[in-house]
């Protein structure tokens, strides 16, 4: 995720409403009822946002079918869950924010409630076996922008004809019925159906186009495991240029509220992520899904999120620039592919897209990593609060603090010039391509830097990640 440069200080409607209010953790009832045997708990674990996600099964795939309205906001669907038991399951639990209409569970009618706004309990007709392959097709209908969840408000965008089903953390629960933890990938096949002639883009490749009297329906997927985050929609009037750029397929799309002129310098811009996709493979190794591309919708969202394979960039900041495609399309090797396993580790999210900006720099004319480092180093007094953040485990509060972006990209910097270019480069390569389509944890990436380079940092790691002051000036800290 990118917010505005400009406006740094400003939040994206996701997290101001994060900071409206504190997590809301799941009730002592719900908490009680997770520990008896046989019901799966209503929370995915992660404390930094207790009521995402869910346990006792594991999301194997999603089909998605929605209805969406971009006038006025309606969608309605059905999502059907693929899922593995890993326990014996009386009952469990999924996340969504609209309403459920039915829920059918091995296409037998199942009993549920929504306890709360965000969540959806379900008690199957037969318990499941732990093991056993089910599927849970769930209905539903709402209006996902009104749609105002405690703590959470709406993240989704709704205006001016157009609809964005776009936010990180959360968002899913809101278009589907979702298992919302970036632990729990899946793959996805996405239909959507708008008014006739308007446009639905998505995540992966377009698969089917059909229009009847008064519909189109889109419909995507994407073969490769993926977050519910980094799941999305954007559906509206939007002109489209597909085709394959060197063999790759790409889908690039731009809002039709732009008149045509910067419309093309979008689609000139957009088409860059050819040229910064080979850059980054040269960089990290192969790009980890099939196709790319990128979106301009017309909404104003006040952030640029890393959908995976096709990035969403805000039109409000003009066209997007050259190191804001590099960050949105490093994430597909950085948080994407290599997932988040739980929310403290984000460094090794915008950390690792941070330093692809400065890396493109020094391979592209401008200052080098170092110089990058020694000047934000230098930037900040170390009285500033900036060097306050707790970067290897920030809170839930400050996951998109500037200093995570920034003081992450740092610790990479440092890291180079602490055990080298070569086994920096070894590094970063062999943490993408080993763990291509997972889930990691701090702690691993720090072990892999101490088994690649031989050198005991935990001192280092220690100053950079873990410490809540300025690391000092000396070459053990890869200054001096
Ligand atoms: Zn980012």
């Amino acid at each position: 995720m990118t917010r505005s440069l400009l406006r740094r200080s400003l939040v994206g409607a996701v997290t101001a409403a994060l900071l409206a209010a504190p997590a809301v953790v799941p009730s002592a009832a719900a908490v009680r009822d997770s520990a008896a045997p046989g019901v799966g708990s209503p929370s995915g674990g992660d404390p930094y946002f207790p009521k995402d996600g869910n346990g006792g099964y594991d999301v194997r795939h999603y089909a998605i079918k929605n209805t969406y309205r971009p006038g006025n906001g309606n969608l309605s669907g059905r999502t059907v869950v693929h899922a593995v038991a890993s326990r014996d399951l009386r009952a469990f639990h999924l996340d969504l924010a609209l309403d459920a209409d039915a829920v059918l569970v091995d296409g037998r009618k199942a009993k549920f409630r929504k306890p709360d706004q965000h969540t959806l309990r379900v008690r199957p007709l037969r318990p499941l076996d732990a093991g056993q392959r089910f599927q849970v097709e769930v209905r539903y209908h709402g209006n996902p922008s009104k749609t105002r969840v405690p703590g959470y408000g709406s993240p989704f965008f709704q205006e001016r004809g157009e609809g964005l089903a776009m936010g990180e953390p959360q968002i899913g629960p809101w278009w589907f019925a979702a298992n919302e933890t970036p632990a729990d990938k899946a793959t996805y096949r996405i239909a959507i159906r708008v008014p006739r002639g308007r446009e639905a883009i998505s995540n992966g490749e377009l698969v089917g186009r059909r229009t009847t009297k008064a519909w189109t329906t889109w419909r995507w997927r994407m073969k490769d495991p993926m977050t519910t985050y980094a799941a999305f929609f954007s559906a509206g009037e939007l002109a489209l240029r597909s085709g394959k750029d060197r063999g790759r397929p790409y889908v690039y799309a731009v809002t039709k509220q732009l008149r045509p002129k910067a419309r093309q310098r979008w689609f000139k811009q957009l088409k860059r992520t050819g040229e910064v996709t080979r850059w980054l493979e040269s960089e990290f190794g192969d790009y980890p899904f099939t196709s790319i591309g990128g979106v301009a919708p017309g909404v104003d969202a006040d952030f640029a999120l890393e959908t995976q394979s096709r990035p969403v960039y805000p039109v409000g900041w003009g066209v997007a620039d050259i190191s804001l495609l590099v960050h949105e399309m490093a994430h597909q090797w950085f948080g994407d592919s290599v997932a988040l396993r739980r929310w403290r580790d984000i460094w090794l999210n915008e950390g690792f897209a941070t330093y692809a900006e400065w890396r493109w720099s020094e391979t592209h004319g401008g200052p080098s990593t170092d110089r990058w480092l020694r000047a934000t180093y230098g930037a900040y007094p170390a009285r500033a609060k900036y060097w306050r953040t707790r970067i290897g485990a920030p809170g839930a509060r400050h996951i998109f603090a500037w200093a995570v972006y920034e003081r992450g990209a740092m610790t990479l910097a440092a890291l180079r010039n602490v055990i080298g270019d070569a086994d920096l480069s070894t590094l970063l390569r062999r943490w993408a391509q080993d763990n291509a389509h997972g889930n990691v944890t701090g702690r691993q990436f720090r072990q892999l830097a101490e088994e690649i380079s031989g050198e005991e940092l935990d001192g280092f790691f220690e100053e950079w990640l873990d410490d809540r002051d300025k690391p000092a000036n000396t070459a053990a800290n890869g200054l001096g």
